[in-house]
């Protein structure tokens, strides 16, 4: 039983919240429906983490540099609570989970420490907290049916979790014990949620899982012909024609689970966009079998062969690790030799960074910091490489872009994002947030484009056809 608090906070009203996220986009869908969950309690959002009264640190600990920061965003909130006593500390994700009651013995200010599968409790722990509890909610937990409305951060993008948790065994992740086992939402949970955001004006979904190739595995049911009744496929079909939604997209796919009936339904569903993020870790057969990866080189290869049989102008983006233990010099080429061929649209790259609790932390072949990276500096720009050579492919061409937003340094313009998923910024003047404008691209940076939008029916001609 973790120890009583030295304060109880009485509820009010007025008290003012801040979120701050660290890590995937799995814990941004987090932070906004714990954000809607306080709005309904009648917390005010508040921008300054250094005014709010209760703040919510959502973290990440898939590697230590994202654990340690906050870790330093914590000392300064200690401070304050020294000076405001009915300050609420709260840290939720990953680190909350993998640390537990011991968060509490290096934190003792921490009010409330808790798992990614509790966010949805997040009011029922609070109301813990105001009758004076320290609370630690880290144990396994059927995730409930989304009942906040969540605040979301955009009005025109939204995300829409499919499924929790990760039953996959990689061995340098800390995801399937910090997340749990694989929960799939039910189809109709999920279309009601989009029906929902489409009356409110929103335009594009993007489905998430952090292995969504895996939906649907835990839900009942087969079909006459011995298929899963639930796959990502069935789902993207269950969903397609909700009325409002322009673009579906979905993230993270898994090479060992990424089916040519996918690509297939991708190619044929038009809302859904040319964009497919497909983390290969690394491009060397023996390291992916120590990472226990479940596929080859060959076989990346081959589901990028298909994609772009069937969708020649699909983007692909990835995430690759460096340093993995045991990686030889040989190995790492292979790796850079794989991003050169494929070609990627984006890449997220990382040195392999032991976490707690994992195989491949306690190997004893661990790769020398300084070679790691030396190793990832080399990767970035080989990937930079060829990313903006891709890019280019972008110049003087008539794009679809969604309009999602201002641009931050530049009221004058508006900035969205291409099917592909590339940044595009043009000229704000006659359009407003959640148009479908075509855009002629007229400068290609590394890592958006710039274009004007078009008038001209013959343009807008050019762009029905290209897809
Ligand atoms: N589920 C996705 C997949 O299988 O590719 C990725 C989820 S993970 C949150 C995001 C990325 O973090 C991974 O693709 C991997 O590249 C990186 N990552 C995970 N564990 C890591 C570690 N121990 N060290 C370095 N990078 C890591
Ligand atoms: Fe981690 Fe592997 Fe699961 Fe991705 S598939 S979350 S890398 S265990």
């Amino acid at each position: 039983m973790p120890p009583l608090a030295p304060a109880a906070h009485p509820p009010s009203p007025a008290r003012r919240y801040a979120i701050t996220n660290f890590g995937c986009q799995m814990n941004k869908a987090d932070s906004e429906r714990m954000a809607g969950i306080l709005e309904a309690m009648g917390y005010r959002y508040e921008e300054d983490e250094l005014a709010a009264d209760l703040v919510i640190y959502n973290t990440c600990s898939i590697r230590d540099n994202a654990e340690q920061k906050v870790y330093s965003y914590l000392g300064r909130q200690v401070q304050r609570k020294r000076h405001n006593p009915h300050l609420t500390l709260v840290v939720a994700g990953c680190v909350a989970q993998q640390e537990g009651e011991s968060l509490l013995r290096r934190v003792p200010e921490l009010d409330l420490v808790m798992g990614p599968q509790h966010a949805n409790r997040l009011g029922s722990l609070l109301e813990q907290v105001e009758s004076g509890q320290q609370v630690v909610a880290t144990a396994e937990h059927h995730i409930l049916e989304d009942l906040a409305k969540p605040r979301r951060e955009s009005t025109v993008t939204a995300w829409v979790n499919v499924i929790y948790g990760c039953n996959e065994r990689c061995t340098y992740c800390v995801v399937p014990a910090t997340r749990g086992r694989e929960q799939s939402r039910t189809p109709q949970a999920i279309r009601s949620e989009i029906e929902a955001l489409a009356r409110q004006g929103y335009r594009e979904i993007t489905l998430l899982g952090q292995n969504i190739d895996a939906y649907g595995r835990d839900l009942p049911g087969i079909t006459p012909s011995g298929r899963r009744r639930h796959t990502l496929t069935d789902l993207l079909h269950f969903v397609h024609d909700v009325e409002g939604i322009a673009r579906i997209r979905f993230a993270t796919s898994h090479p060992r689970y990424f089916t040519e009936r996918l690509i297939a339904a991708c190619a044929e569903l038009p809302k859904v966009c040319e964009h497919f993020h497909i983390p290969f870790q690394s491009g060397d057969d023996q390291v992916l079998r120590h990472m226990a990866r479940g596929y080859t080189v060959s076989r990346y290869r081959r589901i990028i062969r298909t994609v772009r049989q069937y969708m020649p102008e699909a983007a692909v983006s990835a995430d690759a690790i460096v340093g993995f233990p045991g990686e030889t010099e040989a190995q790492f080429q292979n790796t850079m030799a794989l991003v050169e061929e494929i070609g990627f649209d984006q890449l997220n790259t990382a040195a392999y960074s032991p976490r707690p609790n994992t195989p491949a932390a306690t190997r004893a072949d661990q790769v020398p910091e300084a070679v790691k990276v030396d190793r990832l500096r080399r990767l970035n720009a080989c990937a930079e490489r060829c990313i903006r050579h891709r890019n280019q492919r972008y110049a003087r061409r008539v794009v679809e872009v969604l309009t999602e937003g201002r641009n931050p340094k530049d009221p004058q313009q508006l900035m969205g994002r291409t099917r592909s998923n590339r940044l595009v910024f043009l000229p704000a003047a006659g359009h407003g947030l959640g148009d479908l404008v075509p855009v002629r691209i007229e400068a290609v940076r590394p890592f958006s484009l710039n274009g004007c939008s078009l008038s001209e029916p013959q343009e807008q001609r050019l762009l029905s056809g290209q897809r």
